[in-house]
Formats: structure tokens, sequence, C-alpha cells
């Protein structure tokens, strides 16, 4: 499947029909897609793109560097990788210890605008998911708000894989409520990072600003590199 300009003009419709008119941002999930494949995906009119694996993620950059690309880090994110993230990322969703967030602004190179961050919560409850459990959440938001070399956007979820609209429109009816009290609390936050290929529509029912879309995009991928929460 090739991505064509109209295509993508088609999708963006949607997406803003779906979401009441409000303007939505569209981050393209490229992991596992070869650099061939983002470049006609740039020439189709896409300009953000996630990734979720650092190396891979750096051979793509190096291969595209003459495209003035907006980078997604949306990935499980390691101590042991935040430099190499706060110098090759415009934008990093799946914030969710303040160590991360310490060493991210600490090691944001000083040419470099501000890390645009999102937090990363576990609105499922899943033992096996990245993402801060909602109780612990604003202690850590009002610490990463006040890191120099980051600026907190938003909030991230992954919900678990499921058929039943109702219980993914209550996941991000959630995410959506901690950041309404996060900013009574005086935090300008203005993403809600919420919504994959399976899930986008109720993600816009409930609010969200970013949505993260591979296989709508770019057709399937193989089994082993689905998103984090499939099996
Ligand atoms: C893979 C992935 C996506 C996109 O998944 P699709 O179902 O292909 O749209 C979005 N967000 C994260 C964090 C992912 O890992």
């Amino acid at each position: 499947m090739s991505i064509t300009s109209q295509a993508v003009q088609e999708f963006r419709k949607r997406l803003q029909s779906l979401s009441g008119g409000r303007p939505v941002q569209l981050v393209a999930v490229s992991k596992t897609q070869p650099p061939e494949r983002l470049r006609e995906a740039y020439a189709a009119g896409l300009r953000a793109f996630g990734e979720n694996y650092l190396n891979e993620a750096l051979d793509k950059q190096a291969a595209l560097a003459d495209l003035p690309i907006e980078w997604h880090f949306i990935g499980p994110l390691q101590s042991n990788k935040t430099r190499s993230v706060a110098g090759h990322f415009a934008w990093v969703h799946s914030v969710d210890r303040l160590k991360l967030a310490e060493r991210l602004s600490a090691q944001r190179p000083p040419a470099l605008p501000p890390l645009q961050v999102c937090i990363q919560v576990n609105v499922s409850g899943e033992a096996s998911k990245s993402g801060i459990a909602p109780s612990a959440l604003p202690a850590l938001a009002h610490a990463v708000a006040t890191l120099p070399r980051l600026r907190l956007r938003g909030l991230m979820a992954i919900p678990e894989a499921s058929t039943d609209p109702h219980l993914l429109r209550s996941r991000f009816a959630q995410l959506r409520a901690l950041c309404g009290q996060l900013q009574a609390q005086g935090l300008a936050l203005d993403t809600l990072s919420m919504g994959m290929s399976a899930d986008y529509a109720q993600a816009l029912a409930e609010g969200a600003t970013l949505v993260r879309i591979g296989s709508a995009l770019f057709g399937a991928r193989s089994p082993q590199t689905a998103p984090e929460r499939t099996p």
C-alpha cells in the first residue's frame, strides 16, 4: 500500500470531523517502516513521525537528514538512552519517572529548543504496562514542569486492547479528567496524546489533541512489532 497525498488529506479530514472540528496533530508511527516509506509519507504531506526503538530511529534520522521531520519518541524509555533521545527528538511521549525527566532536561543540547514532553499514564491499571499510576501523577507532573529544558505539554496513554468502545472511552475520559485536574492546579497543558489506529475515534470523542497512527496509514506490521499493549 503506498501513501498518497489524497489518502493523507482524507485521513486528516476524518480526524477533524471526529474531533468536532478541533485541530488534531497527526503523528505517523513509522516503527519498522524503512526510510523510503517515510520519504514517501513525507511527500504525501506527513511531517511528524513517531518511533519506538532508538537505534532504528537514529538510522532513519540519518537516512532522512535532508527532510525537516518532527521526530517523536513514543516507546518505553530507559535511563541509559536518555542522552540520545534528548539530542535527536522534538517530543517524548513516554516520560513516566522523575529520574528520566531530570536526565532528559540535563542532557537536552543547549542549541535545541526545549524538549516537548508528555507524561505517560497507566490508565488501565495493568501491572505490565508502562506509565505512572494516576494517584502518583500530580507530584510527577509538578516536578517535571519545573525542569528548565523540558516543556511539559500534556499526558499520553495506551489503554488495554479492547473491542468495547465504552471501555476505551472511559479510559480516554479518565486521561482527560486527569489533565483537567492538573490544569486546575495551574499547569499549562495543551496536549492529550491518545488514540491509535484501532481506537482513534473513541480518543477524539474524548478530546484527544494528538493521535499516534501507524497501521491505518502504513498498512499492517508483522505481529512481533505490534504496539506495546499487544501480547
Ligand atoms: C505502535 C504504536 C502506535 C501506533 O499503533 P497502530 O495501531 O499501528 O496505529 C501508537 N503509539 C504507540 C506508543 C505505539 O507503540
